[in-house]
């Protein structure tokens, strides 16, 4: 499970190493100590020391016991109390490496879904001439069309949507 928070990123995975006493645990690794420690400090005591491993996949690591874990999961549960979440990540750490990673996240796991974001909320129209619309490829008069950070779109969106979908039921 990744999980990313305002404090940092970390990957957390099973422990599977039989006759070890930290088998079934969760084991937690980071790129930045920080972003670990942020976390582990809010366990109570003892709490698990953060590993350093150079030229490992994870730099930082650390092990926890499940309900460890599962009290980690609660306290960030808690921690939800803002209506944007990169916007929040900048409000406390500032312009961080984290802070723009996360953008390029958002980005790449964007493009899964069918249709820009936000496509559709943009209402600059377009007046004068032809359109084109940059995702379904139809061409018509321009006040068909939308104009939303530099993308010509289709106002109508069912028909939009329905024309790059053949096979989706009408
Ligand atoms: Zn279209």
């Amino acid at each position: 499970m990744w999980i990313l928070t305002t404090s940092g990123f970390v990957s957390a995975v099973e422990w599977q190493e039989k006759g070890s006493p930290k088998d079934g645990w969760i084991y937690l690794r980071a790129r930045q100590r920080e972003h670990l420690t942020s976390l582990t400090s809010r366990l109570e005591s003892p709490r698990p020391k953060v590993q350093e491993l150079s030229g490992a996949d994870y730099r930082y690591r650390t092990w926890l016991t499940r309900d460890q874990f599962k009290d980690l999961l609660m306290l960030l549960a808690d921690d939800v109390d803002y209506p944007n979440f990169k916007s929040a990540v900048l409000k406390k750490q500032g312009a961080t490496k984290y802070e723009g990673a996360l953008h390029r996240v958002w980005s790449v796991l964007a493009s899964m879904q069918p249709t820009s974001p936000y496509a559709r909320f943009g209402k600059t129209k377009l007046k004068r001439g032809k359109g084109k619309c940059e995702d379904c490829g139809v061409s018509g008069p321009a006040s068909q069309f939308e104009n939303y950070l530099g993308r010509t779109l289709c106002k109508n969106v069912g028909d939009c949507v329905r024309r790059m979908s053949p096979k989706l039921p009408v």
